[in-house]
């Protein structure tokens, strides 16, 4: 459980002067607690129902009485959806790829939001940087897509992230707030609960390259300030941000020690069940 690092340096502002050994603490609160999430995207893998379902079944069987108390999703394509959930017995969530923001009609090769609910599927990613380079999708998509499926009464992974030259030029934090404020647009505040952000630097997916926690972290909290500044500090505090780029099990511990990162969205480690199951039993 996190706090981030405005609202841990207020409370020990408040307390230091009583309790000064709180400080450097990770001591936290039931208000502003943040739950790990770890997840797992699959891309258009594996290639086959068998080898989805035996994946999802052993991912499923690395959790145990003695893992994080985090919750864990795997993000599948659309045909082992099903199988996939009904592999893995509710041990951990199972989720779409992406959604249509349309509910019906002639957009062929679509999914709706009704459809993935109708067969039990509570989460989807929205913005991932494939999507928004290999597709061609927009913020203004994206941003229905989110409304679409919080309206559904579904929950979504918003991923953002800056490309290469952007992360050169220091625009990170500009392209996350753009990304964030065009994404959420419409998103109330009590609607928040149902979201989680991904930062997940273009440069870092599939690369091998991952950001280093220090530059990770900057960006969580510049995200996390953009987000208060959009609702309220509170909401801020609630809503978790993970990161997402090359993430392994060499890298995940440390990563995971940082404030204001709260989890992982893990490509291709999570096609492998001993680096996912060892992501999933993080130390931090
Ligand atoms: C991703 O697909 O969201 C991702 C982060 O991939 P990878 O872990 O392979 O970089």
């Amino acid at each position: 459980m996190k706090l981030s690092a405005v609202t841990l340096l207020s409370i020990l502002g408040s307390v230091s002067a009583f309790a000064p050994s709180l400080i450097g603490s990770r001591a936290s609160t039931h208000l502003d607690a943040r739950k790990p999430f770890i997840s797992g995207n699959w891309k258009l893998n594996p290639q086959t129902r068998e080898e989805a379902v035996s994946l999802a079944t052993d991912i499923a069987g690395k959790i145990t009485d003695s893992s994080p108390d985090a919750d864990v999703a795997l993000f599948v394509p659309y045909v082992f959806l099903e199988s996939a959930m009904g592999a893995v017995d509710s041990k951990l969530m199972v989720g779409a790829e992406g959604v249509c923001p349309e509910v019906k009609g002639a957009f062929t090769g679509a999914v709706s939001t009704s459809m993935l609910d109708s067969v039990g599927v509570q989460w989807a990613l929205a913005g991932h940087s494939e999507r928004r380079m290999i597709f061609g999708e927009t913020d203004d998509l994206i941003n229905a897509q989110c409304l679409k499926i919080i309206g559904q009464g579904m929950s979504v992974m918003l991923c953002i992230g800056e490309s290469e030259s952007e992360y050169e030029q220091n625009l990170a934090g500009n392209v996350c707030a753009i990304q964030l404020r065009k994404g959420l647009n419409g998103i109330s505040k009590e609607q928040m609960d149902r979201v989680v952000i991904a930062y997940e630097p273009v440069w870092a997916i599939g690369t091998g390259k991952v950001a280093t926690p220090e530059t990770a972290q900057s960006v969580h909290a510049s995200c996390r300030a953009i987000l208060a500044e959009m609702y309220d500090q509170e909401t801020a505090d609630a809503t978790r941000i993970l990161y997402g780029g090359s993430v392994t099990p060499e890298s995940v511990d440390e990563l995971m020690g940082q404030p204001d990162i709260d989890g992982a969205l893990v490509g291709g480690a999570s096609l492998d069940c001993e680096k996912f199951g060892r992501i999933i039993n993080f130390q931090a």
